[in-house]
């Protein structure tokens, strides 16, 4: 399948660059991205024969497009067919889904970026469906990875190792900082990311507490009062 790229004038914290477009073929689109006209015409221009609109996740940064290029383009919004395998990976939200090719090129939406890494926020956002999800993905042995922001990779299963390792390393910090006796979340983030830029404090925050949630379903932390400890069982 030939893939091209196209970046959403959506730049930003979470979306890095914008969010990317692709483009399958003639006939098909992954995650058609925002409902910004400019962006929606040139999904038009460049498909001009758009027949099928594929959608990784609700977000607004990835399906909103997908009604006006509908009613532009006459194109469907489809469950996958035609040699996109469907592959669910809840985690990043709870009806999150990756597509693969027979060539094993893998379409991550917010499952994997190129650059960095997603946020979890529960309770849609799941810590443990997500990691799951991780191990799912690295199991079809995909090759290469066009992700919903940031660059293409080339080195699928390397950077599907470093997320998972990353969540790891993560909720052992998470650990340690209670050990520590860092109690809260806030205690617990300015332990954890020492140099933040002040607007992705909330962000932190939410991700240190979608392992809480990951640690307390294990049976590893109790939390009591707003306070969490490790759990003497642990
Ligand atoms: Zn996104």
């Amino acid at each position: 399948m030939k893939i091209r790229d196209m970046v959403a004038p959506n730049p930003g914290p979470f979306t890095l660059s914008g969010t990317r477009t692709y483009l399958i073929d003639d006939f098909a689109v992954i995650d058609p991205g925002p409902a910004i006209d400019s962006h929606i015409e040139a999904i038009r221009e460049a498909m001009p024969k758009l027949k099928k609109v594929f959608i990784t996740h609700r977000h607004a940064d990835h399906a909103p497009a997908a009604l006006p290029l509908k009613s532009l383009t006459n194109a469907q919004i489809v469950a996958p067919a035609g040699g996109l395998e469907v592959i669910a990976t809840p985690g990043h939200t709870s009806e999150h889904v990756c597509y693969l090719t027979p060539d094993r090129d893998l379409f991550t939406g917010d499952t994997i970026l190129g650059e960095g890494t997603t946020a979890i926020f529960p309770p849609d956002g799941n810590m443990s469906d997500y990691i799951r999800s991780l191990e799912k993905l690295r199991q079809r042995n995909p090759r290469r990875i066009f992700p919903g922001h940031g660059p293409t990779r080339d080195d699928a299963i390397a950077l599907i190792d470093e997320y998972i390792a990353h969540r790891m390393q993560r909720e052992q910090q998470v650990i340690d900082a209670l050990r520590a006796g860092a109690h809260t979340i806030p205690e617990m983030r300015r332990r954890i990311y020492r140099e933040l830029d002040e607007r992705l404090y909330g962000a932190a925050e939410v991700q240190i507490y979608a392992h809480l949630i990951k640690l307390q379903d294990e049976g590893r932390v109790d939390a009591r009062d707003g306070a969490y400890y490790v759990s003497p069982r642990a």
